[in-house]
């Protein structure tokens, strides 16, 4: 095996201040830094500051102070699009050095940084995109209900104080999702990326720093969910809390903020089904789901199309080829051109993902392949073999928990009422693909399933179109229109 080390790129990169962004000002906190392991060598990286209970009071009354008689919520809107396009650039000219961060933070392979909604193209698109909302934030007039009544109109306003808490696996694409349309509508920010991501994220805060924002305006944390997370979410002067994460923590993070009936958007995994039709482009449909869940981030993602339904004519076929897939996957250095898949972030979250296996495996599943750690080029990383489960039952855990790791159930159907069903019966709501030439049956399928985010033989993400999901995925939708008004509130007046 041959060893790998991060330190050589290390050296390369443009590193972030390894502080806090609080008030304007880059800031040290007396909370022991993290040492942040990188999950293919195991090797420290870099120490990561961690927020004291006086940074995170320091960062929201900044927040609150820019919010409550700070110039921001009043900018005309041609300044504030400015400011959200000198962000898009300054990210546009980094994007080198924030893609290679990127595989330092959490090995991404350098050959699949390049997919737009990973690495710093898409959150660049996406503050140009919402610099082009700031002007679009309209209201109605509404003609006269009886003689007698006022004139009467609505205004959109930003919701106030708005908490960001994102994960380590897309760090750029979530954290721009969040931040670029609360700009927009006039909300303040304290962002609290994750922990497991802390070069990228810094980087990006030393970046919007350049952009020269009113003081407070934007504000970044480090430091773990608890309790650098929870005092975030648990301090009513945070008008609103927007979190991309997984559901227990989402529903956690409801509780305490539905008590003080605050304004929340979440947006949670996933168990997304792909239903495999016999009228397919088989190749297409394998190449999607299964580079979903072996590739790039290894199913590290939230929309994993990690359910396989597939027509019992097409089974044996489609087993084959993802079995093939599974087999090509390339492990090691994340910046070896050749290297396809990532590790686990982290050695508990690889063990965590094994005993998911093992689980199935105990509870009737069959190892079609995989099923183990990956003979890779790092003994020291955190690889998991790609895995294909048979003889699975829909109700099994392995079918109906998100696993978030390179593991497939394949479950075969005859009829496509019966795939509709197995596809909705899971507490999740995502997204979900559907392969098929058949348009009628994509429209019918695809209408009767209950997900937030449908593929049609493709699969993908844009800045200006709503995602999110439906039942336990989430609560809100980012991008697009639906993106802005998730940090909008809405006021009628009615004038004599
Ligand atoms: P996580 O829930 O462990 O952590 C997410 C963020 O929340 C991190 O910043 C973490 O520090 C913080 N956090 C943890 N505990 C907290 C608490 N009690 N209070 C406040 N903040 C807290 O998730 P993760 O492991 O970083 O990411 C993986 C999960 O995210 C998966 O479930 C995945 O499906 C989901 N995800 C969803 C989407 C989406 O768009 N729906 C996108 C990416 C990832």
């Amino acid at each position: 095996m041959t060893a790998i080390s991060m330190l050589p790129h290390l050296s390369k990169a443009t590193l972030p201040p390894a502080r806090l962004y609080i008030a304007g000002s880059w800031l040290d906190s007396s909370a022991e830094p993290i040492p942040h392991i990188h999950p293919a060598t195991g090797e420290s990286v870099f120490d990561a500051p961690n927020a004291d209970a006086a940074a995170v009071d320091a960062a929201i009354s900044a927040a609150r102070v820019a919010f409550d008689e700070g110039p921001w919520p009043r900018l005309p809107g041609r300044d504030r699009a400015q400011y959200l396009r000198t962000i898009a650039d300054l990210i546009r000219a980094d994007a080198a050095n924030l893609n290679m961060l990127l595989s330092l933070d959490n090995a991404t392979p350098s050959s699949f940084v390049g997919f737009y909604q990973m690495g710093a193209e898409y959150p660049a698109d996406l503050f140009d995109t919402y610099a082009g909302w700031v002007d679009k934030i309209t209201g109605n007039t509404y003609p006269q209900w009886e003689a007698s009544q006022p004139f009467t109109f609505t205004t959109h306003e930003p919701v106030g104080v708005a908490a960001i808490i994102t994960p380590w696996n897309a760090p750029m694409s979530l954290f721009a999702q969040k931040l670029a349309p609360a700009l927009a509508a006039g909300c303040t920010v304290v962002a609290k990326p994750s922990e497991l991501s802390p070069l990228v994220s810094l980087r990006i805060a030393e970046l919007i720093a350049q952009a020269d924002l009113p003081p407070g305006v934007f504000n970044m944390l480090l430091g773990p969910g608890d309790p650098v997370g929870t005092a975030l979410v648990g301090d009513p002067r945070v008008d609103k809390v927007s979190f991309t994460g997984s559901r227990g923590i989402g529903s956690a993070i409801a509780a305490t903020v539905g008590a003080r009936i605050g304004r929340i958007s979440l947006e949670l995994g996933g168990k997304t089904p792909a239903l495999i039709f016999p009228d397919a482009d088989l190749g297409m449909a394998v190449g999607i789901a299964a580079g979903n869940a072996f590739l790039g981030l290894s199913g590290q993602v939230c929309v994993c199309q990690s359910r396989i339904l597939v027509h019992r004519d097409v089974y044996d076929e489609v087993l084959s080829t993802l079995i093939g897939f599974a087999a090509a996957a390339t492990f090691g250095d994340p910046f070896d051109p050749s290297v396809s898949a990532a590790p686990m972030i982290t050695t508990q979250h690889m063990r965590r993902v094994l005993s998911h296996i093992e689980r199935a495996v105990g509870d009737g599943a069959k190892l079609a392949v995989g099923g183990g750690r990956a003979e890779n080029a790092a003994a020291t990383g955190n690889f998991v073999a790609p895995t294909v489960l048979v003889n699975v039952d829909n109700s099994m855990a392995v079918a109906q928990e998100e696993i978030f790791g390179p593991v497939l159930c394949v479950i075969p159907f005859t009829e496509d009422d019966e795939a509709i069903r197995l596809a909705n019966d899971t507490r999740y709501g995502l997204g979900a693909a559907v392969y098929t030439h058949d348009v009628s049956r994509a429209l019918r399928v695809s209408g009767a399933l209950r997900a937030g985010t449908i593929g049609v033989n493709s699969w993908t993400l844009q800045p200006h179109a709503p995602f999110g999901g439906m039942k336990q995925s989430g609560l809100g939708r980012e991008n697009g229109q639906a993106g802005i008004e998730g940090y909008l509130e809405t006021k009628t007046t009615f004038m004599r």
